[in-house]
């Protein structure tokens, strides 16, 4: 359900409710460019932190991910694994959406599979089809903020949702500052926010990279002149 090749998915250490590619890799084989020889790297080695990795950035000229080893983990019946499996599904029970998706068709206690569909569900509800739209994916990361700068702004929003991340810091959605502003829907000629989804920008497939760069300027602009929050971005700019 996030569309992308593997190699990116690993490069930009792709992720949705709380969950990424990194929890489950164990291992990355990538093509030197320099040598043209393959080498095999653990996860440890590349740089993983949120959306992203050495490949994303600072190896971005020197490698070329060929191929990647996943490995899942099954929840046997068992003390301790059942500890993990709670542990699990109460994490993915901290999303509205995903709660609300999962009343409408399942019982508690959820399976992994009630969850999968529950996602899938959202995201067919939420994102804009590929088919419909030209579209950039979610341009913005989610904002890691301080403890104390989340109390501010839930002043100004509240109710406003936050994920723990590292020690006195929080994850907070950049969709829900962005939707707060009137962004849900707007459009500027030939580029748009999805009107479901404030962190997808879409276009009618006319749009040139420039309007696409100047409506992600306009936008970060507003929300770090009404929330100070500086949002980052998730895609790379390659400037010709
Ligand atoms: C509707 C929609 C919803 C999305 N939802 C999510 C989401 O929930 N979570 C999320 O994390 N992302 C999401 N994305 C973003 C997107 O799916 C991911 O970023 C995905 O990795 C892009 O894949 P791609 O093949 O198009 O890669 P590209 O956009 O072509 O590349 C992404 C990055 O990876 C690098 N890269 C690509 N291939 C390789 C390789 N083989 N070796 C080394 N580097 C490589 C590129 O240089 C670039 O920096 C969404 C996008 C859309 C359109």
């Amino acid at each position: 359900m996030i569309p992308g090749t593997v190699g990116a998915g690993v490069a930009q250490n792709i992720g949705a409710y709380g969950q990424e590619v990194v929890n489950t890799l164990v291992s990355i084989e990538a093509l030197n460019r320099n040598t043209l020889k393959n080498q095999v790297f653990s996860p440890k080695e590349c740089g993983f932190r949120y959306r992203n990795t050495f490949f994303k950035n600072e190896w971005r000229e020197e490698y070329v991910i060929v191929a990647a080893t996943f490995r899942l983990k099954r929840y046997e019946k068992g003390e301790e694994s059942d500890r993990k499996y709670h542990k699990y599904i109460e994490g993915m029970k901290t999303y509205e959406g995903l709660k609300e998706e999962l009343k409408t068709f399942a019982k508690e206690p959820y399976s992994i599979k009630n969850i999968m569909d529950a996602v899938i569900k959202q995201r067919e509800k939420k994102l804009p089809s590929l088919k419909e739209y030209g579209t950039c994916g979610c341009i913005f990361e989610n904002p890691i903020i301080t403890k104390e700068k989340y109390d501010e702004l839930e002043k100004k929003i509240p109710g406003l949702p936050s994920y723990p991340f590292e020690e006195n810091m929080v994850k907070i959605p950049a969709g829900k500052l962005l939707d707060e502003l009137g962004w849900k829907g707007k459009w500027e000629g030939n580029v748009g926010v999805f009107d479901r989804h404030a962190l997808c920008i879409v276009t009618n497939r006319e749009a040139t990279g420039e309007e696409i760069l100047n409506f992600i300027k306009e936008m970060q602009e507003d929300v770090l002149q009404k929330y100070d929050v500086q949002l980052g971005l998730e895609i790379n700019i390659i400037k010709k």
